[in-house]
């Protein structure tokens, strides 16, 4: 959220920050749960008790309107093929799809304005901007009924899991500076008191500072914990160094997205927090959205998106592969078998829990690495600084010292030195002062044993178990 970059928020008293922070949050409160929001959730509600069959019908239907209103309305689309006719719901989705070539990130950011439905009105588009999993900037356009309707996918998982609605208590670890990095004691954190949501600082997270942490967590009468998985462990960890974790029952559930959710991970923030996680996987291009089901699954949310497996590997039981995805709730900006870049593992066999529809194992692809500072602290999900720098066509951090991190870049066509002392501030804004940032410009940068990219590798912020 911008707010939190301007200038004049580091500036404001605690008090201040916290009404700030009450005022985006009544903002963001009512675009996201609009009557859009509550008629969709309360159809979905119903929708999650589907069979496959009707599942299909109901992704035929909104298939069939994306790819008219890309037909009518989306330069790059205009020569589709209209939707198919054939009677079955499955066979006219695969129809559909196979006459459809895979969309590449790069085709789509070369032209991303051609994405663009030209019958939605500029007043009803909100641009944002992703960082994916690969460090390039890609803008993203939606409407609200768009955003509406990834949010009746958020609540119908945490409705499942017993929080009643938007304005229950919660604790919230994600990427917003709501604490000014200057700030050298507590408290780490803000309350947005019309979402009634406590938001702590994931960029304070010292070893000193941790206890802070532990402390206020046991304070707050919050039903849930949501945020970044690299993150709410860091605070699981303390709270069981400290021999306080928080009594079983208390919380309802720990809500994890945005990374990959590790094992060790999973262990400890369940135990820390005495709650079950429910992981969710999204992405910002709003083409698709898992969520965790009480075996552990990931359920593909059916009427929100078509997820396609490029199968690569395949057993009896499962079959793994780059995902292809096609978001229905995103008619404004159609993006059709778009490659997330992200890999899958489909279950062949029904989920034992007995919701219907797609299944994945897991998701990777999101494994992102912590950098440590030279004063101890672990920052996770870095490759943020890269959604609003254009001028870039790929970047990786890489730390192999404490003290010094190395940022290579592959500069685009308007990448110069104004760019790249932005890029240095936006990093050290994270990181600090005391750490050496030195940038590289390179041609490519190089990939995993597994062909994957990772936009932060540290040798010395690494956690096992
Ligand atoms: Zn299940």
């Amino acid at each position: 959220m911008s707010v939190y970059n301007d200038i004049l928020y580091p500036a404001l008293p605690v008090f201040a920050q916290n009404i700030a922070c009450s005022a985006v949050g009544a903002v963001r409160f009512r675009s996201r749960f609009s009557s859009h929001f509550k008629r969709v959730l309360k159809y979905w509600e119903r929708s999650v008790d589907f069979s496959t069959e009707e599942l299909h019908l109901l992704q035929r239907n909104r298939l069939d309107h994306l790819i008219s209103r890309a037909r009518d309305h989306v330069p790059y689309y205009r020569d589709l093929s209209p939707p198919s006719t054939a009677k079955d719901p499955k066979q006219a989705i695969e129809e559909n799809l196979s006459s459809i070539p895979p969309l590449e990130k790069r085709e789509y950011r070369d032209q991303s304005e051609a994405f663009l439905a030209r019958d939605v009105g500029n007043g009803r588009l909100h641009r944002v901007r992703t960082s994916g999993t690969t460090g390039t900037a890609i803008p993203i356009w939606h409407t609200p009924q768009t955003l509406a309707e990834e949010y009746a996918t958020v609540w119908r998982l945490r409705r499942s899991c017993g929080v009643e609605g938007p304005s229950t208590e919660n604790m919230t670890f994600s990427g917003n500076i709501v604490v000014p990095f200057s700030q050298s004691s507590p408290p780490y954190w803000r309350y947005n008191a019309f979402a009634k949501q406590h938001f702590f600082s994931i960029y304070h997270m010292g070893p000193a500072n941790l206890r802070a942490y532990v402390d206020k967590v046991h304070t707050i009468d919050a039903k849930y914990v949501q945020g970044y998985p690299s993150s709410i462990h860091l605070v699981a960890r303390a709270l069981l160094e400290s021999g306080k974790p928080l009594e079983p029952g208390r919380l309802n559930a720990v809500f994890t997205s945005s990374e990959t959710l590790l094992s060790f991970q999973r262990a400890t923030i369940e135990e820390a927090f005495g709650a079950p996680i429910r992981d969710r996987y999204g992405v910002s291009e709003f083409g698709v959205s898992m969520t965790e089901c009480g075996q552990g699954n990931l359920h593909v949310d059916m009427e929100f998106g078509i997820v396609e497996v490029d199968v690569t590997e395949e057993t009896e039981t499962s079959e793994t592969g780059p995902l292809l995805i096609t978001g229905l709730a995103h008619s404004a900006m159609p993006l059709l078998r778009y490659k997330i870049g992200d890999v899958g593992t489909r279950s062949k066999t029904p989920c034992p829990c007995g919701r219907a529809g797609d299944v994945f194992l897991q998701v990777d692809g999101r494994v992102e690495d912590y950098i440590m500072t030279p004063d101890g602290r672990l920052v996770g999900r870095l490759d943020h600084v890269f959604k609003e720098q254009l001028a870039i066509d790929e970047a990786q951090i890489v730390q192999e010292r404490r003290d010094a991190i190395k940022v290579f870049v592959v500069p685009g066509q308007n990448f110069d030195d104004t760019e790249s002392r932005r890029l240095e501030r936006s990093i050290r804004s994270r990181l600090g002062s005391d750490i050496n940032i030195e940038i590289v410009a390179v041609s490519t940068i190089a990939r995993e044993p597994n062909g994957k990219f990772r936009a932060v590798k540290s040798s010395v912020g690494r956690i096992n178990a």
